[in-house]
């Protein structure tokens, strides 16, 4: 089709391409092996930490709060304003710190400690439902703790996954009348996605959102997938043979409210 007829891609064009986009970014970036990245308990605080802030910055926030308190139970138990100034760092501290300490308290009501090793031997769906009925903890956070900490087959999908996977058609704007979001779109990659390569597919959108399909004006003439991609051209007109006039495009501020 000629550049001048071409429209705007169609949601969830680039499906089958799926591996194809996985192999190329493994070429681009090397397989990315697993490893326990922390414990359990610790990837839940973690990603509780990094909601809405850069990870340095939930990084330092969960050093301090390792600094402050000796164990999980301290943080548990802890006053609200300590807690609260030891996570300063990683930002929305007065709503993250009440959210780690009701996570934490239900735990221990639950299971008597602090230990969520046992989840590594739950069917994976029960193991799901756990995780996500502890008060405050949402898609991102389950799936981080099944994919980072117990190697099972979850998928994270942060701003970056989010993002990439829009421009790539992989997923729809919109889930029914509603707009999509990161939080819907968890079960629906995890449905496109061989289990196999969670992994792959997860650590590869991040580095790739963060080097060449940045938010604000994507590089596409440098990216790997720019010719399964229909949202090069958008971008970069200059890519289309003849160029175009430019339309919003998936996953660009002008979608994104
Ligand atoms: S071609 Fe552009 S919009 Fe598409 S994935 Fe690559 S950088 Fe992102």
């Amino acid at each position: 089709m000629p550049a001048s007829r071409r429209v705007r891609p169609k949601p969830q064009a680039n499906v089958a391409r799926i591996p194809e986009i996985v192999a190329r970014l493994d070429d681009a970036y090397g397989v990315p092996a697993w490893r326990p990245h922390h414990d359990a308990i610790s990837e839940l605080v973690l990603t509780i930490l990094s909601q809405n802030t850069a990870d340095a910055n939930s990084g330092r926030a969960f050093v301090r709060l390792l600094e402050a308190f000796p164990s999980w139970e301290a943080v548990a138990s802890a006053p609200l304003d300590e807690l609260v100034a030891a996570i300063q760092p990683g930002g929305l501290a007065p709503t993250k710190a009440p959210r780690i300490q009701a996570a934490l308290r239900d735990i221990k009501a639950r299971t008597g400690g602090y230990d969520l090793q046992f989840l590594a031997d739950l069917p994976l769906e029960a193991a799901r439902q756990w995780l996500r009925s502890l008060h405050g903890v949402g898609p991102k956070t389950v799936a981080c703790v099944l994919l980072f900490a117990l190697g099972r087959p979850a998928m994270p999908v942060d701003t970056h996954v989010f993002r990439v996977a829009t421009r790539l058609a992989l997923i729809p704007q919109r889930a029914g009348r509603a707009r999509m979001t990161a939080e819907k779109a968890h079960e629906l990659l995890e449905s496109l996605v061989a289990a196999s390569d969670f992994y792959a597919f997860h650590i590869g959108l991040i580095k790739h959102g963060r080097r060449i399909c940045i938010a604000q004006r994507p590089r596409c003439p440098e990216c790997v997938l720019r010719d399964l991609c229909p949202s090069a051209v958008l971008y970069h007109p200059e890519l289309a043979s003849g160029g175009r006039r430019r339309q919003a495009a998936p996953g660009s501020k002008r979608t994104q409210k």
